[in-house]
């Protein structure tokens, strides 16, 4: 392309922008309304503003040393003779100001150090050159690429592809970009990919700017659809192939009925069904894949704890990974005092051990002396061989990449998977997007908790939450501190209040006499365990940490969490931090800590979670505050190719898209007709982008 050298071209590809479908395929992340101008009265502070006017008096004065360091101003006159300050910046000495002349100029306004309103660095576009657009997009790029010239390689892209689709008879799935067959487009009610594509670039003169902005038009549910389609094709085709798979056969019963019966406590109805349907997956010849949702604290691990007794009375091994040290070692620990007494060995691998010990483990591991094999990571290096590994349990498994969760299951040439997670998602929800897995769904607590009291508190009300947190320390209870940042080097205020460090050691004074210790990702492995354990054994009375204390971990006698700027974090986030305390008999507090200027849907978040400890209830405020992409976390590994789709309002939709999935694939199982062209090359796309579809969750 024209304008793109090798270094734009370099930056464009750190921003995954090869080609020119990738440049459609970016789309703008906001637009602005060039149909309405503002007058320079009512202008607002910090606002946006689109004025129209004349530039005058322009004057430009160097600052410091050589000509690149000047501040050059002006006045922006209106036709109503009302004027504002213009400034720019450093601005590279050829700059033409295209004073006198009919400009529109666009900005944010700011206040000068008189105090008066001015605009520094404004967009100006001259009103006799150029055609100027009604709405113009913008986009997310890298600083070496400007707007304009991206809005030309969007043009030149959507030339092509407007060419294609004629040639092609249009629709979509007529071009490279579209998966949706056109044979289906027009039951769907989606427009051409095409049409769509040229509506979300360069919106006609009758657009929504809300819609276009809230990413809410018809253009954006038909790209929506499209890729939903695409990813319900591959989970269809990859539920038919795992159902082809063969499993190791575990049909029970023995020790499993022994276990139920010495259980300290008896099993949640909704555990004793989970049971029931993982009992039937294990005794069928096909793999089990399964999915096991329930909320923190729901008691997921007893249920995979059966699983692992049904394989080892059917004389398979069973490996059960989790993301961290102390959850796997918690894992064992757990299994040992529950299922110690019916005679079965298990072991733990994790980064920890080394040298000699490890090869002695892994050896033992090998032979099959270990009936369950707990571990992190360390399961999936180099080195592990399983003597017969028929079931594989991934805990907390969205805190694993695909590749891992693969990796772990081909440990065993026939193991039955169950993956666990407390992503608080709506079972049926689950289903549809995860088609290619069964879910299990715990959606009860066990009896016993006494819940857990959320307060919303301000910054300025630390002092009230600490003498909480010292009520509870003299009960003999103990406290977390969660905070954002580590010590503040990065924060952006550069306060260092929500930090670990600074919170540690303001602690140590108010909460004069408590043992506070810290966790967080700067410590070493060791000294992370160290503090974990102190904090478990009760040397510690406060742990202050990052959100690393967020996954699975269980200590009875904590009954205070505080969370520190809470309304940085989703609602699943604080859910399952929360779910820290409130693990004992003992009545516990949640205290989350607002910023002082969090308003709006950050307080709203804050007030659901006061309101409910209900994990499926808490899922559904967030799904309509937020949507579920923040859910499953974008940024997590494993987390789903989806760019377009934003389920708070393409629920429905999902079905559509499985529908028309499953009525493709049975016209066309193969994929290999000219109107699955579109189809197999998005396909591909998904799965060239590192996406395993084996076992997403
Ligand atoms: P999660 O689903 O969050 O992984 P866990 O499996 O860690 O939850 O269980 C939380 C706690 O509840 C554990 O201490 C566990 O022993 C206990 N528990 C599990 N099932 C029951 C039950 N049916 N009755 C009483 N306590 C239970
Ligand atoms: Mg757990």
């Amino acid at each position: 392309m024209r304008g793109i050298g090798p270094k734009r071209a370099a930056a464009l590809r750190e921003s995954h922008i090869e080609s020119l479908v990738d440049a459609l395929l970016h789309l703008p992340y906001r637009y602005i309304d060039l149909r309405e101008r503002h007058g320079i009265t009512n202008l607002q502070l910090g606002a946006d503003a689109l004025l129209e006017g004349r530039l005058e008096g322009l004057s430009i004065r160097p600052r410091g040393y050589g000509n690149f360091r000047s501040a050059s101003s002006a006045r922006l006159v209106d036709a109503n003779n009302r004027r504002i300050r213009v400034v720019w910046f450093n601005l590279p000495a050829y700059t033409q100001f295209p004073t006198g002349e009919p400009i529109l100029l666009y900005g944010k306004v700011g206040s000068g150090a008189d105090g008066t309103l001015e605009i520094v660095h404004p967009e100006v576009h001259r009103i006799a050159s150029v055609e100027l657009p009604p709405i113009r997009p913008v986009y997310s790029l890298p600083e070496e690429v400007p707007q304009r010239l991206f809005a030309s390689v969007v043009s030149e892209g959507l030339t092509r592809v407007e060419a294609l689709a004629k040639l092609k008879g249009g629709g979509t799935g007529a071009t490279e970009i579209g998966a949706l067959p056109l044979e289906l487009g027009g039951d769907a009610g989606t427009q051409p990919i095409s049409a769509a594509l040229r509506y979300l670039h360069r919106p006609p003169a009758d657009a929504n700017i809300e819609h276009l902005n809230e990413g809410d038009t018809a253009a954006h549910r038909t790209l929506a659809l499209d890729e939903m389609f695409v990813f319900q094709l591959a989970l269809c085709r990859e539920r038919a192939r795992s159902r082809r798979r063969t499993g190791a056969v575990m049909a029970g019963p023995g020790l499993t009925e022994t276990f139920k019966e010495t259980l300290p406590f008896a099993p949640t109805i909704a555990q004793m069904r989970a049971i029931e349907e993982i009992a039937i997956d294990l005794a069928a010849p096909t793999q089990m894949n399964r999915l096991l949702i329930g909320d923190v604290g729901s008691g997921k691990t007893v249920v995979a704890f059966w699983a692992a007794l049904r394989a080892a009375e059917a004389g398979y091994q069973t490996a059960i990974m989790a993301p961290t040290e102390l959850l796997a070692e918690q894992h064992q620990r757990n299994f040992e005092r529950l299922c110690g007494r019916l005679g079965l060995m298990s072991t733990l691998l994790t980064g920890r051990s080394t040298g000699n010990e490890r090869a002695r483990n892994l050896r033992a591991i090998e032979r099959g002396d270990f009936a369950v094999v707990f571990g992190t990571q360390a399961l999936i290096q180099e080195g592990v061989r399983m003597h017969k590994l028929g079931l594989a349990v991934i805990d907390e498994q969205h805190r694993f990449g695909v590749f891992d969760r693969a990796r772990l299951i081909a440990l065993g040439s026939q193991a039955n998977v169950l993956l666990m997670t407390a992503t608080p998602i709506p079972r049926s929800l689950a289903q549809t997007l995860f088609r290619n897995l069964s879910v299990s769904a715990l959606d009860e607590m066990p009896p016993g908790r006494t819940p857990i009291t959320t307060g919303i508190f301000s910054e300025r009300a630390m002092a009230d939450v600490d003498a909480i947190v010292r009520g509870e320390i003299a009960k003999g209870n103990r406290a977390y501190y969660v905070l954002p940042l580590i010590d503040g080097s990065d924060d952006e205020q550069g306060e260092g209040r929500a930090s670990v460090i600074a919170m540690a050691k303001r602690l140590n004074g108010t909460l004069a006499g408590a043992r506070v210790g810290m966790l967080h990702g700067r410590m070493r492995p060791a000294e992370k365990e160290r503090a974990m354990r102190e904090f478990r054994d009760g040397a510690l009375d406060v742990l202050v940490s990052t959100t690393v204390v967020e996954v699975g971990i269980d200590v009875a006698e904590a009954t205070v969490m505080v969370i520190v700027a809470a309304d940085r974090y989703g609602m699943a986030q604080l859910h399952q931090l929360r779910g820290r305390v409130g693990r004992g008999a003992a009545p516990s507090r949640c205290c989350l800590i607002v910023s002082d200027g969090a308003r709006g849907p950050a307080l709203e978040r804050m007030q659901v979670l006061a309101r409910s400890t209900n994990g499926a209830e808490v899922a559904h405020a967030d799904l309509r505050l937020r949507g579920p992409g923040d859910l499953f976390g974008a940024r997590q590994t494993g987390a789903l190719p989806l760019r377009f789709a934003r389920f708070i309002r393409d629920w429905t939709m999902i079905e559509t898209a499985a529908d028309l999935a499953e009525r493709w694939l049975e016209r066309d199982p193969k994929l290999d007709r000219p109107a699955s062209s579109g189809a197999r090359a998005a396909l591909q796309r998904i799965l060239d982008s590192g996406f395993s579809l084996g076992d997403i969750g």
